[in-house]
């Protein structure tokens, strides 16, 4: 088969076999000059980018990338296996609070994450601020995990999905990124291989997230679980709004702090009513439930007992983190110092855009432009004022927590510029948007 001619097929709009899709996928994961050079991989990219896959295709394409790299098999172990995964947004440590939840509602939850880039955070960066917490454990660190605890929390491993990592990377230079099937298959095939039935996916939708739009959020969403369900998968998906950052922390070690507060049953809001929700999907696609009304009491109550705090404190110690951060925050990485954005008039918070308070956590040092840069995890950002909350002038809506000036110079034009003050509140605006299937 030559690469030109499989170039050809989706050039002119034709359907790949599963033939020619195999040796795409087979090229990427090893790259060994089977006739298949970078160039053939990027070009075919972006004929699939132009001209889109066909749902048996993306689902053949996913399958395929599964294929190319480990499947953990984790039948020995007991339990359902459900997962959940955001497409990523600001303050979001959803993560953090619905793992242990799900788990202390009997679903074993093998939880590969990523770390954050550009304006988004990452889980593994959240965990990492703990001291000790290990996020690379072995597969038999993991499976002991998965046992004792109920929940693993883990970075991908290399034999992971490695044709992923091949065409990932060709995709962030080669403008080909934003391909529903081509990000469909990335996640899924990395999700397919932890070994799970079930996956509960938060498709985020606006200023902060990936997908901006509504109707790009709904097309993924409608892909994953169509390209999922297609390979084995029990996938529910949520819409979920990302205009505003999630909850008030944003950084590695405050995200910490917000999410073991939200776990003490003292969390904000949107980040509490998130976490239950998606953890009580997750407890439904788990153990069959006809709807989300007994799952979610039960979340709620393992969310009351404390017994989801016991969780993520056992997993922290599974781990090799200090489990004492639990009940002492100041176990965890601070800055010297602190300083505040103010507001300058009287209103109502309106709206506070996400992406700006992503890139000014960046730029603080807290976030990634490449994926090799070193972060800080204790810098970050309180956002004290959320919209619909009144303000006088001098009231703080942002408390920044920062080590460098010369950063703190570059973040807070943009922080001064992340808030809207308006006369009359805003509407309330929803948190869920949608729910798939
Ligand atoms: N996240 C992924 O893992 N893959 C993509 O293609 C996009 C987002």
């Amino acid at each position: 088969m030559r690469p030109g001619d499989v170039i050809q097929t989706k050039r002119d709009g034709g359907a790949l076999s599963p033939e020619q899709i195999d040796a795409f996928v087979g090229a990427a994961a090893r790259l060994d000059g089977s006739g298949w050079e970078k160039y053939h991989l990027t070009a075919l990219l972006m004929a699939i980018y132009l001209n889109g896959m066909a749902p048996d295709e993306a689902a053949h394409l996913t399958r395929a990338m599964a294929d190319s790299g480990t499947r953990l098999d984790l039948s020995d172990i007991e339990g359902p296996k459900v997962d959940k995964h955001s497409t990523g947004g600001v303050g979001d440590k959803t993560s953090l609070i619905l793992g242990p939840l799900a788990a202390a509602c009997g679903v074993v939850v093998p939880m590969m994450s990523g770390r954050g880039l550009g304006h988004s955070g990452g889980t593994l960066d959240k965990l990492e601020a703990i001291p000790g917490f290990n996020v690379h454990l072995s597969e038999t660190e993991f499976r002991a995990a998965l046992r004792n605890v109920g929940l693993g929390m883990i970075g991908q491993t290399a034999d992971i999905a490695p044709a992923d990592k091949t065409l990932y990377a060709l995709r962030d230079v080669t403008a080909t990124v934003e391909s529903i099937p081509l990000i469909t298959a990335s996640i899924l095939s990395k999700k397919l291989s932890e070994g799970i039935s079930g996956l509960v996916m938060d498709v985020k939708s606006g200023r902060g997230a990936f997908m901006k739009t509504r109707d790009r959020s709904r097309a993924l969403a409608q892909s994953i679980v169509k390209v999922g369900t297609a390979n084995g998968l029990n996938v529910s998906a949520f819409i979920t709004a990302m205009d505003a950052p999630l909850g008030r922390f944003v950084g590695n070690a405050l995200e910490v702090v917000e999410s073991i507060e939200t776990l003490k049953g003292n969390g904000p809001k949107d980040v509490t009513e998130l976490s239950v929700k998606l953890a009580a999907r997750m407890v439904r696609i788990a153990f069959g439930a006809p709807d989300d009304t007994k799952p979610e009491a039960l979340v709620r109550e393992a969310l009351a007992n404390g017994a989801g705090l016991e969780v993520f404190r056992k997993c922290i110690e599974q781990q090799g983190g200090d489990p004492r951060v639990v009940d002492d925050y100041s176990r965890l990485p601070t800055t010297p110092t602190t300083t505040r954005v103010n507001a300058d008039r009287t209103g109502f918070v309106a709206t506070i855009d996400a992406e700006k308070v992503g890139i000014a956590a960046r730029i603080l040092g807290g976030g990634r432009s490449r994926a090799e840069d070193a972060i800080d995890p204790a810098v970050g950002i309180i956002v004290r004022a959320k919209p619909g909350e009144h303000v006088v002038p001098g009231d703080a809506v942002f408390e920044v927590h920062y080590r460098d000036d010369a950063k703190l110079t570059s973040a807070l034009p943009i922080l001064a510029g992340a808030f809207q003050v308006t006369e009359a509140p805003p509407a309330e605006a929803p948190l869920i948007l949608e729910e798939l299937a």
